[in-house]
C-alpha cells in the first residue's frame, strides 16, 4: 500500500542507440525486493491464470521478498525452462491480469522474473542436472526455437535420448536470428545451451530435416519425432513493384543483423543494411518495432512505421476489461528512439528507378462495420500520397509453416489455417509425430511456444513409456 511500481527503465537513449547491448536496466536488490513485496498474494491469482506457462507468481514473489533467491528460482523454473528468455521478451500478460492493475499499477512480474533467474545464475544455483536413468528411447526434435528447446529439456530430464536438429548455423530459432540482441543478448541463450549439452542433449546444426536427413531416415532412426519448426512463411504484399531491389521481408533484415553482430560476414551482394537510407517499415507490430530499433542502430537517415489498422486507444475499451489482454497502444523502447508512427495507411504500389525502390504510394483507409458487424476497409478519396524511401521492410506477420519439403513429405494433415493439425496431446495425424509452437499454433509468443513444448514433451513421454 505504501510502495509504488518502480520499473528499471531503459539505458539512456543517447547511449543505447550506438550499440546492440540490451536496452533494459536492472534495479538494486533493495528495490527489487520491495517490488516483489507489492504482490498481495490474492486468493485467486489472476496473474497465474494470465501466464501461459502457469507460473506460480505469488509464491515466488514471496520468496523474492524474503530474499530466498534459490527457492524463488526453483518455483519459477518448475513451470518454465527459460525464465531468462521470458523475463526479457515476454509481453507479460500476467501483469495485465494482476489484481493490482484494477485500481493501481501491476506488480513488475516480468522484471522480477528476469532478476530472479539472473540471481540464480550469478549465485551458482543453476547447475547441470544429468539424468541418472536412461530409457533407451530416441526422440528427434526438428527446430531449436523455444518450443523445441522446451520439449527437449523435459524429455531429456525424463531419461530419453534427445537430438535437436536445426537447419541454421546456431541453435535458438527466432530467439537467435529474429529477436534483436538489444532485447535478448545471445549470451543468455548460449549460457543455457552449455548446460543442456552437459545434461546430454545432442544438437545438430546446419541440418535441414527433409533434405540432409530424409523423412524416412528420421522416422526409422527415432522412436518419436517432435516438429518444432516454426511458422516461417511471411505474409507478402503483392502490389506493383514488389520485386524491386530494396523491398525485403523483415526477417531477412533482422536475421542478417543478428548474424553480423555474431561475427558472420554477409556477402556484399546479399547485404540488407539501413545506413544512410530512408526506411519504411510496413506493419505496426512487434517485428516492425524490432526493424525500427535495428534501422536506428544501423544509422538510417529516417524511419517510418505504418500500419493499416487505426491507431489503438491508450486505455482499455469498455468491451475489453481487466483481466483480459488490453488491445491498447503499445510503445516500445525502439519507438522512443526516433521513428514516425502512422496508422490507417494502405500501400498501393512501390515505385522504382533502374530496378531499385525510390518511392511508395500510400492511401489513407477508413474502417467501418457492415450490417453483420464485420470490419470493412475503404480508401479515403483523394488521400493518395507519395513517400520517398530507400529501404522497405515488410513486417506483416507470418501466415503458416512452410509446407513444401519436410511437412508435405511427412504426409501429415494441416488445419484450416495451414498449420500442422494436432490434438490436445499435440499429436499429429501420424501417431509417432508430435508438433509444438508456431508450427501448430501459428506465429505467436515465446512463452506460448515454451508451454506447447511442455505439453508435447509430456505426451511423447507417455507415448514412449505408457504406465
Ligand atoms: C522479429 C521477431 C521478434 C519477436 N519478438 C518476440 C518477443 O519479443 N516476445 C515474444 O514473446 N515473441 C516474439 N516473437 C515471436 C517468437 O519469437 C515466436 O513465437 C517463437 O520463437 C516461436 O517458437 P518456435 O520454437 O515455435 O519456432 P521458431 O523460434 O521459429 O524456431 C523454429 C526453428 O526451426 C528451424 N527449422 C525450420 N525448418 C527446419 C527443418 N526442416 N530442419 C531443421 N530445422 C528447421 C528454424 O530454422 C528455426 O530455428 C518474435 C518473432 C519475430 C519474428
Ligand atoms: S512468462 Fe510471461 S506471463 Fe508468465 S510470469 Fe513471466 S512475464 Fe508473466
Amino acid at each position: 500500500m505504501t510502495i509504488g511500481r518502480k520499473e528499471a527503465g531503459y539505458r539512456p537513449l543517447n547511449d543505447r542507440i550506438y550499440d546492440y547491448g540490451e536496452v533494459e536496466q536492472t534495479l538494486d536488490d533493495k528495490d527489487r525486493i520491495e517490488q516483489a513485496s507489492r504482490c498481495m498474494d490474492c486468493g485467486i491469482p489472476f496473474c497465474h491464470w494470465g501466464c501461459p506457462v502457469g507460473s506460480k507468481i505469488p509464491e515466488w514473489q514471496d520468496l523474492v521478498y524474503k530474499g530466498n533467491w534459490k527457492a524463488a528460482y526453483e518455483v519459477l523454473h518448475s513451470t518454465n525452462s527459460f525464465p531468462e528468455f521470458t523475463g526479457r521478451v515476454c509481453p507479460a500478460p500476467c501483469e495485465k491480469s494482476c489484481t493490482l492493475a484494477i485500481h493501481d499499477e501491476a506488480v513488475t512480474i516480468r522484471e522480477n522474473e528476469a532478476s530472479t533467474v539472473e540471481h540464480a545464475f550469478n549465485l551458482g544455483f543453476v547447475q547441470p542436472h544429468i539424468p541418472e536413468v536412461r530409457t533407451g528411447k530416441k526422440v528427434a526434435v526438428v527446430g531449436s526455437g523455444p518450443a523445441g528447446l522446451s520439449a527437449a529439456d523435459i524429455l531429456n530430464q525424463a531419461g530419453h535420448e534427445v537430438t535437436v536438429f536445426e537447419k541454421n548455423s546456431a541453435v535458438g530459432g527466432l530467439l537467435r536470428f529474429g529477436i534483436p540482441d538489444f532485447k535478448l543478448s545471445k549470451t543468455v541463450i548460449d549460457r543455457r545451451l552449455d548446460i543442456f549439452v552437459e545434461e546430454g542433449i545432442i544438437f545438430k546444426t546446419n541440418v535441414t530435416v527433409g533434405t540432409d536427413l530424409t523423412q524416412d531416415e528420421l522416422l526409422a532412426q527415432f522412436d518419436a519425432v517432435i516438429l518444432a519448426n516454426g511458422a516461417e512463411q511471411p505474409r507478402d504484399l503483392p502490389v506493383e513493384g514488389r520485386d524491386l531491389d530494396g523491398v525485403h521481408f523483415a526477417l531477412e533484415f533482422l536475421g542478417q543483423s543478428n548474424k553480423r553482430i555474431a561475427g558472420v560476414v554477409i556477402p556484399e551482394e546479399e547485404s540488407i543494411h539501413a545506413k544512410d537510407k530512408k526506411v519504411l517499415v510496413i506493419g505496426g507490430g512487434d517485428t516492425g518495432s524490432d526493424c525500427v530499433g535495428t534501422s536506428i542502430r544501423q544509422k538510417a537517415t529516417s524511419v517510418t512505421q505504418i500500419e493499416i489498422l487505426p491507431k489503438p486507444s491508450e486505455t482499455r475499451a469498455s468491451n475489453n476489461p481487466w483481466p483480459y489482454w488490453p488491445n491498447t497502444l503499445r510503445t516500445s523502447s525502439s519507438h522512443k528512439e526516433g521513428c514516425e508512427r502512422r496508422w490507417s495507411l494502405s500501400t498501393k504500389r512501390f515505385i522504382g528507378e533502374n530496378g531499385r525502390i525510390k518511392q511508395v504510394e500510400l492511401v489513407t483507409v477508413e474502417w467501418d462495420k457492415d450490417a453483420a458487424g464485420r470490419w470493412i476497409m475503404t480508401e479515403k478519396p483523394g488521400s493518395s500520397e507519395i513517400l520517398d524511401v530507400d529501404l522497405v521492410l515488410l513486417s506483416m506477420g507470418f501466415t503458416q509453416p512452410v509446407h513444401n519439403g519436410l511437412l508435405d513429405s511427412l504426409g501429415i494433415e494441416y488445419d484450416g489455417r495451414g498449420n500442422v493439425k494436432v490434438n490436445a496431446k499435440k499429436q499429429t495425424s501420424n501417431e509417432k509425430i508430435f508438433a509444438c509452437g508456431d508450427v501448430e499454433a501459428g506465429a505467436s509468443l515465446v512463452v506460448r511456444a515454451i508451454e506447447a513444448g511442455k505439453i508435447a514433451a509430456a505426451n511423447v513421454d507417455e507415448f514412449l513409456c505408457p504406465e
